[in-house]
């Protein structure tokens, strides 16, 4: 089989959480734009319904489904509906993400848990259920999204608990990956760096920052949720059979001084 036939993902079965909009839409077009069909998971239905219905255009099936990633029994609850109409998950993409900027010394307590809660726990949560099914199944693939904060810390911005949540994504990722590693069932995770989605330009705290960033920036700029579709697709698919327990920083070389 040729490299681009490994990278088609026809008629594999994926759900995105946070796939609503930002980097979980723009990665779930480009596993439909593969072949796959696609569920998006999201908080928002209603958003989630608009963007599964924009990605049906692209001839695979597709479907919403509200979940927080925080509730096990929503998570749970998911699964079974994505096993009710369509039988297996042949890839996670999990990806619900918040952040909360407080200097450490004045964060509260609930905020800090927040944070992992969706960051972390939730993460947890959807790629210990989707590996549940994918071991039965003998393979599959998760992806997870990290951060180039799970590697670095970003200045000027206070946000302790979002680059804790993200270092906990790397090595969970990590830690699954080693425990499934012979089973067919392989574990990843993308770190992007600043990425223009609603996190950032919907924030009164970060959009002011952006130039900053941007000078710091080897690149000079942040990304676009359409850079990070490629690595995803190559993940998701056989292409990638021999990768796992791998992060993938991509961030114009944010972090590379
Ligand atoms: P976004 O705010 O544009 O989208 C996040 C989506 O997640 C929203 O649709 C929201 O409804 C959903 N969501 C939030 N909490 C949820 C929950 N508890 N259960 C289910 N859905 C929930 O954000 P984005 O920029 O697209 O970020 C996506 C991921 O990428 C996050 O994990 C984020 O931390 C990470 N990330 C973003 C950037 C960036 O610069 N934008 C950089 C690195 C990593």
């Amino acid at each position: 089989m040729g490299i681009l036939e490994k990278m088609r993902l026809d008629g594999k079965v994926s759900f995105v959480t946070g796939g609503a909009r930002g980097i979980g839409k723009s990665i779930a077009t480009a596993l439909a734009e593969a072949g796959s069909h696609v569920v998006i998971v999201d908080m928002d239905l209603a958003e989630s319904e608009k963007t599964a219905v924009e990605i049906a255009q692209l001839g695979v099936e597709t479907l919403a489904i509200k979940t927080d990633v925080t509730d096990e029994a929503d998570v749970n609850q998911m699964i079974e509906t994505i096993l009710a109409k369509f039988g297996k998950i042949d890839v996670a993409f999990c990806n619900a993400g918040i952040c909360i900027n407080a200097p450490a010394d004045e964060m509260t307590y609930a905020q800090f848990k927040k944070v992992i809660d969706v960051n972390l726990n939730g993460v947890f949560l959807t790629s210990q259920a989707a590996a549940r099914v994918m071991l039965k199944q003998g393979r599959g693939s998760i992806i997870n999204t990290a951060s180039m904060s799970g590697h670095i810390v970003n200045v000027p911005q206070p946000q302790c608990a979002y680059n804790a949540s993200k270092a906990g994504v790397i090595m969970l990722t990590k830690s699954m990956a080693v425990e499934f590693a012979k089973t067919g069932v392989r574990v990843n995770s993308i770190s992007p760096g600043y990425i223009g989605t609603d996190l950032v330009l919907e924030s009164p705290n970060l959009k002011p920052l952006i130039e900053q960033w941007n000078a710091l920036s080897p690149i000079g700029r942040m990304g676009r949720p359409d850079e990070l579709q490629a690595i995803a697709v190559y993940l998701a698919g056989d292409a990638s059979d021999f990768t796992t327990g791998s992060d993938f920083v991509v961030d114009g070389a944010f972090t590379c001084f």
